[in-house]
């Protein structure tokens, strides 16, 4: 029989499951659309976990995050329900101990996770400006016919990004929609929405605050090259985008179950 933790990350864009084993590291992960209903998308993730996965894992706590993480955690019987910051900041510090800034872009939200000493001392989160999160570049990238995840390859081609208003969904799109009447080409377009996104989300989120290295990017929007290089052409310094990248909220999920289960299991046997 093999112990395994599960953790699951419902947001508004995507629902991820992840199974991990003791060591923290993960055995098996789905990404899946969250669409009109986190109930069966967690139903649906949970089938796809298991599936072809061994008969003999025995699960031995369960957590879940995002903004769908109460329901997650009536439907699954889970032990914990965290915010996406502490789960996405855990997991970033299992990844890399002395991780300092966490940048996290999802599908309609942005944070930013201030880490010393392997613990989470400050953050920042944007729910209210559509420019600086994923489905913002979803929409830009179904105008421009193209899918989101050739974003990153179309831009690296720019060779003249064009300036492109950071401030506000609405500016930006209307300087876009100018810039394409003007013949401008699509990579340029595309690599000056990547500046301007970075630039929205570093003057929304980090105005006053100083972003120090190791820096990690995370959450759907990390696979995005665009984005990656624009960070970096902003901060000035390379940034790390984690292997699991895209399940960091639910890896984050399944490591504080474990830790709640064991502190628990361990308080009883003092008693006993
Ligand atoms: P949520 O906020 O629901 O947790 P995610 O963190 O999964 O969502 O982020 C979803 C966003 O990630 C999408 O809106 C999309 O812009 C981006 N994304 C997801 N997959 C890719 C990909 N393969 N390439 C580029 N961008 C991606």
């Amino acid at each position: 029989m093999m112990n395994c933790w599960l953790g699951i990350d419902v947001g508004s864009v995507s629902t991820k499951l992840v199974l991990m084993d003791d060591e923290q590291s993960i055995i098996k992960k789905v990404y899946l659309k969250t669409g009109s209903s986190p109930m069966k998308s967690v139903l649906k993730g949970y089938e796809e976990l298991f599936s072809g996965t061994k008969k003999e894992l025995r699960i031995c706590g369960a957590g879940t995050t995002g903004s769908g993480r109460r329901i997650a955690a009536a439907m699954t019987g889970a032990d914990v329900a965290k915010n996406e910051i502490t789960a996405h900041g855990v997991a970033a510090i299992s990844v890399d101990k002395n991780v300092r800034t966490v940048l996290e872009i999802g599908g309609q939200d942005s944070k930013i996770i201030f880490i010393k000493d392997g613990a989470v001392y400050d953050f920042n989160m944007n729910t209210v400006c559509a420019a600086g999160t994923g489905s913002f570049l979803d929409r830009q990238a179904s105008r421009l016919g193209i899918p989101v995840s050739e974003i990153g390859a179309l831009a690296e081609k720019s060779t003249n990004p064009v300036k492109i208003a950071g401030k506000c969904a609405v500016f930006a799109e209307s300087d876009m929609i100018h810039r394409q009447q003007e013949g401008c080409k699509s990579e340029d377009i595309l690599a000056g929405l990547c500046d301007a996104l970075v630039r929205g989300y570093l003057n929304n989120l980090a105005t006053g605050k100083k972003i120090i290295e190791p820096v990690m990017f995370q959450g759907g929007v990390a696979a995005n090259t665009g984005i990656k290089r624009a960070f970096e052409k902003a901060l000035g310094f390379p940034i790390k985008v984690p292997e699991q990248y895209d399940v960091m909220g639910a890896w984050g999920a399944a490591i504080i179950a474990q830790k709640k289960v064991k502190m628990k299991s361990e308080i009883k046997a003092e008693q006993s």
